[in-house]
């Protein structure tokens, strides 16, 4: 079958792999001039199945009250900047109870846990270096309350098959010999111990490349405006430059900006962008100690990791619509987390700034499946989690489009298997 895939982040590429794999005429179609360019450049780089929790919970709309007049909060909603939030935003405040988030978690953390397998099959047979790291990810307590409370929240994924250890800090700095001077800052961590890390940039690009080796092809540099549909199929998308790609079945995984290439045929999703920062820098030698593995400051929400030889270091998750502009003081939680726990570990007076929108869809889990036109199917709105679930998700989809019964259940996942 001729099959048209709109995106080219970690999402649309992996779409691509298992497609050509499976014998399809793949073309990917992507506005960038090249492959993983908008949140799949920008991501902290964890592979962290550990991390499953959903958004909407209880706490949240605490948070994102409080966010409207203190600055400290790391999921923030500016309702000037975002106005066309109101449906998203009702749908998100329905998810916010304990059954509901819990529900999500475990459709999120079952996703997680086959994509992981997934990518590192893919990185297997493919022979793919991302500057993988498979030491498992800490996440990190300053605070006893709360590293007690995270304790008790962790046992959910714990009970579903996430390995995970509780350490105190004297456990934290033998897990992560870095944190030896800022020991007395920690209050413990969980470690999960399968969880992983890497570079998302190069492994979407040694995708891309095995997806050419079978004969795929990668149209960049033009967007699609719209896709037409006739008789209940689409039958073409257009692109900027007025041309346009005929196919026998399209695959929309545009990020952030599926929702707005999706109403061309009526199909509503439901996604919005949380805007985050990501800055790299350059590790410094320290004598040949390396920070080794990547953590979640859990207080701060700050996430990093080593990426060879320089460190992704993001922060902050905010509600502002689609722009991605930042200045300095939309950097302070990065610049406190590594004033605090990494003063020693980069050269950040050479960081390299990014600021970029996940596709958030109001319950967590993205969106897979067909949707609409029997032709048109759906693999988006991967939120905090894209690089973590991708494989998976591409799999499940392309499992669908062959008529196959995917390997996990996709029940929260499809459109139609949501409230
Ligand atoms: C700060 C930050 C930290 C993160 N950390 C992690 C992490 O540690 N671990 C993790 O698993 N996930 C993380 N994520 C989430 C993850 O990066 C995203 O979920 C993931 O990259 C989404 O992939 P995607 O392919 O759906 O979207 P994108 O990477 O945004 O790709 C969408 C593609 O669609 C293209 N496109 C859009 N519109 C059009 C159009 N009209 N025509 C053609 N092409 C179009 C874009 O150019 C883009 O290339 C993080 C995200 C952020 C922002």
């Amino acid at each position: 079958m001729k099959v048209v895939v709109i995106g080219a982040g970690v999402v649309g590429v992996t779409t691509a792999y298992y497609l050509a794999k499976s014998g399809h005429e793949v073309t990917v179609v992507d506005r960038e001039s090249e492959v993983a360019t908008l949140a799949s450049a920008g991501n902290a780089g964890l592979i962290a199945a550990g991390h499953s929790f959903a958004w909407a919970s209880p706490s949240a709309p605490g948070e994102l009250l409080r966010s409207l007049t203190v600055e400290d909060t790391a999921l923030r909603v500016n309702p000037f900047k975002a106005p066309g939030m109101a449906i998203w935003g009702a749908k998100f405040l329905r998810e916010c109870n304990a059954e509901r988030a819990e529900k999500n978690t475990l459709v999120k953390l079952r996703l997680a846990q086959y994509s992981q397998r997934m990518l590192d099959q893919i990185a297997a047979d493919e022979r793919i270096d991302y500057d993988d790291i498979h030491e498992g990810l800490l996440y990190l307590y300053r605070d006893p309350k709360r590293f007690e409370a995270g304790i008790k929240k962790m046992k959910l994924v714990q009970d579903h098959g996430q390995k995970q250890d509780v350490l105190d800090p004297d456990g934290v700095v033998e897990a992560e010999p870095y944190f030896a001077p800022v020991k007395h800052k920690i209050a413990g961590a969980i470690y999960g111990v399968t969880d992983s890390s890497g570079d998302s940039v190069k492994f979407c690009r040694q995708v891309q490349a095995a997806c050419e080796r079978m004969g795929s092809k990668f149209v960049l540099g033009n967007g699609v405006t719209r896709l037409s549909a006739r008789g209940g199929k689409v039958q073409s998308v257009t692109l900027d430059d007025g041309g346009s790609l005929t196919a026998d079945l399209f695959v929309l995984s545009a990020g952030v900006h599926s929702p707005k290439i999706a109403r061309s045929v009526g199909v509503r999703l439901p996604i919005a962008p949380a805007k985050g920062y990501s800055a790299t820098f350059p590790i410094k030698g320290n004598g040949g100690m390396k920070l080794r593995i990547g953590c979640v400051d859990e207080e701060l929400l700050v996430a990093w990791c080593r990426i060879g030889d320089r460190l992704r270091v993001t922060s902050s998750a905010e509600f502002t619509g689609y722009e991605t502009t930042y200045n300095e003081h939309d950097l302070r939680l990065i610049r406190k987390l590594t004033q605090d726990l990494l003063p020693d570990a980069a050269e950040y007076d050479q960081g390299v700034y990014r600021a970029c929108n996940r596709p958030m869809t109001p319950d967590g889990p993205p969106i897979l499946g067909q949707a609409g036109p029997d032709n048109l199917y759906i693999n988006s709105g991967h939120g905090h989690m894209g690089f973590t679930m991708a494989c998976g998700s591409s799999r499940i989809v392309a499992d669908l489009i062959d008529g196959k019964k995917p390997e996990i259940p996709v029940e929260g996942l499809t459109l139609t298997s949501r409230p």
